[in-house]
Parts: C-alpha cells; sequence; structure tokens
C-alpha cells in the first residue's frame, strides 16, 4: 500500500485464506518481517488473534 495500511483497512496483500501475498519478496514491508509471532500476540484461536490486533490498532489509531 503506497502510503502505508490506515489501522482498521485490510491489507491488500491479504489472499483469501488471510495469508500474506508477497511473504519473502523484497517488496514486503520491512515492519511486517520485524513483528515476530507470539503467544500473547497470536493466542490460541483467530478470534484473539484478531481481537489482539484490534486493540493494538485502536491504541495507535
Ligand atoms: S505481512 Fe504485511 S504485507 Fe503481508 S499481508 Fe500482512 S500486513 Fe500485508
Amino acid at each position: 500500500m503506497p502510503n502505508g495500511k490506515p489501522a482498521g483497512v485490510r491489507c491488500v496483500q491479504l489472499d483469501e485464506h488471510d495469508g500474506c501475498r508477497i511473504f519473502g519478496h523484497p517488496d514486503r514491508p520491512r515492519v511486517c518481517g520485524s513483528l515476530p509471532p507470539s503467544r500473547e500476540m497470536c493466542g490460541d484461536t483467530r478470534e484473539q488473534a484478531m481481537f489482539f490486533l484490534a486493540e493494538l490498532e485502536r491504541l495507535t489509531a
């Protein structure tokens, strides 16, 4: 996304399975690679991970 991904907006690089279309590609934003997964962030379910991400976006809006 040329001007960065606004909070609350789905990344255009996500495919229909929520996978990154440019994973491993040099054009992938550095910030994406600098955010390693963790138990706190991912939780045990997709719903827990999405709740954590929504909180991050809310806190950084
Ligand atoms: S890793 Fe980065 S570029 Fe890939 S889908 Fe997620 S936010 Fe988009």
